[in-house]
């Protein structure tokens, strides 16, 4: 059988007609490993690692797609986690639009890369032009502004955090890091983001060599906001010790919470201090779409950066995120040429190489994602996603808040509710596994030291019916355990 499976696609209908058979029995696969609306089959770890670790590793002979396939079908299909489920709601990881998933087939099939324009030349340029698309929508200046595409939230954020130290000791100490390496007054560089923001702060602290110590954690207000006035005086207590801030991040929908700094008060304290002030809006980005909470984020506008994720709120399939910069030049810290791929010559001639502006080198067409979401759904289209999705957790909260059999200590600004059953800590924990081998996922997290469950609703098939079957479910069983 394996002798009849094309190596590569070509211009060959027997290829053609041989792989459109493949992608069909493909998606049947897909379609016949679930039956029911449960978002995992509950499978015992040992018994799925089991499963897994018989299936062999690199057999001498090839078996041919379909019986690859049947493997597949039979040990890892039924046990993967199927996104798409109402009844999934620990993360910010989003069911995938349809139209996302046929761009995915795209963007495989012909393979390109973002490096060189001679990679990718249609992917090229629409990546510039849903750049710029994306500077026009979030608010920055058109003429100054730029951005890349990057593989998450994670990188984007590192990316801004290495553009705002390069530009800072530029800008302070005459000292060039991309020539010269650290200054000597590296070790007093500070961040300053909020007790609850995303641990890729203390990962780039890290990676870029300040350590987790560099990461000055400000506290949050009783709705998780980053309290201003006490980021206001750290920055003077920090800088009458010696200490030098460069770079403060506002999280606009933290991970757990999905609460919104206060990036006006943040901006006046940064531009106080010379400091370079970045917008983490990996989830609250989603937003922009609704005209109804758009507003909540318009401060993004003031940011100098921003991290977009369309893997979360947007609904499109792992890893599609961006990065935005107000000054172009802050991306210039990427910029390397090498003879053999980014000639500065070409470029004189308008053939644009994105490896100029990226933390990768090989990298997917992933804005082809983003174009055809947009353009099959709308403003509008988005704009109800959003709104569902935000609905539901206000929705969500109303319901728990008034039932005594709950604590719900914030109210959601976003799409996220964190919550608990009376009962404590273990009842909590328990709660959750016994959902989890019914297949349904929720999150866990800690709120002032108590264990809490959490909902993450990016699902717009979810309506109040079935949040009212969960919440009904919750407290069977916690009566069940108590
Ligand atoms: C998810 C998230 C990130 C990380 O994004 P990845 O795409 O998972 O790398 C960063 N910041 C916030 C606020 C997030 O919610």
């Amino acid at each position: 059988m394996s002798a009849d499976d094309p190596l590569l696609l070509s211009e060959s209908k027997e290829v053609q007609e041989r792989f459109s058979e493949m992608i069909d029995e493909t998606l049947s696969a897909v379609f016949e490993s679930f039956s029911d609306d449960s978002a995992f089959s509950g499978i015992d770890p040992y018994e799925l690692r089991e499963k897994v670790n018989s299936l062999g590793f690199l057999p001498e002979k090839g078996k041919g797609f379909e019986a690859v396939l049947e493997d597949v079908k039979r040990d890892i299909l039924p046990h993967l986690l199927r996104t798409w489920s109402t009844k999934y709601m620990p993360h910010l990881h989003s069911p995938v639009l349809t139209e996302t998933i046929c761009s995915e087939l795209i963007i495989s099939c012909f393979n390109d890369s973002m490096d060189s324009w001679d990679q990718g030349p249609a992917a090229t340029e629409l990546e510039e032009s849903m750049v710029h698309g994306l500077v026009r929508l979030f608010g920055f200046p058109e003429e100054t502004s730029d951005g890349c595409f990057t593989s998450g939230g994670s990188q984007s954020n590192i990316s801004a955090i290495i553009a705002a130290r390069d530009w800072f000791c530029t800008e302070r100490f005459g000292w060039d890091v991309k020539m010269n390496g650290l200054p000597p007054e590296y070790s007093k560089l500070r961040i300053y983001t909020s007790e609850i923001s995303h641990f890729s702060m203390d990962k780039a602290s890290h990676i870029l060599g300040m350590g987790y110590a560099a990461v000055r954690k400000i506290p949050v207000d009783d709705r998780c906001r980053i309290d201003v006035d006490a980021f206001g005086r750290m920055l003077e207590e920090d800088v009458a010790a010696g200490l030098i801030p460069f770079c403060a991040v506002a999280t606009f929908g933290t991970t757990d919470f999905g609460s919104i700094d206060d990036a006006k008060g943040m901006r006046e304290l940064c531009d106080r201090y010379g400091m370079h002030l970045h917008a983490d809006a990996a989830y609250g980005s989603g937003l922009i779409m609704s005209e109804r909470y758009r507003e909540r984020i318009s401060a993004i506008a003031l940011c100098d950066s921003l991290t977009v994720d369309f893997h979360k709120m947007f609904l499109l399939p792992i890893s599609c995120s961006a990065i935005i910069v107000r000054d172009r030049e802050l991306l210039k810290c990427f910029e390397l040429h090498a003879d053999y791929l980014n000639r500065e010559e070409d470029e004189e001639d308008g053939y644009i190489n994105l490896v100029g502006k990226s933390m990768q080198t090989t990298r997917r067409f992933d804005a082809l994602k983003v174009y055809m979401a947009f353009q099959t759904r709308g403003s509008e289209g988005f704009g109800r996603i959003i709104d569902t999705a935000v609905g539901n957790a206000s929705y969500f909260y109303g319901r728990i808040s008034e039932d005594p059999a709950f604590i719900a200590p914030v109210e959601p600004e976003m799409s996220s509710v964190v919550f608990a059953l009376e009962g404590g800590d273990d009842l909590n924990k328990r709660v959750r596994r016994q959902l989890l081998s019914e297949g349904t996922v929720i999150g866990q997290t800690v709120k002032d030291g108590r264990v809490m469950l959490k909902f993450t609703l990016l699902n717009p098939n979810l309506g109040p019916s079935q949040i009212d079957g969960i919440i009904a479910r919750i407290k069977e069983i916690g009566a069940g355990l108590s």
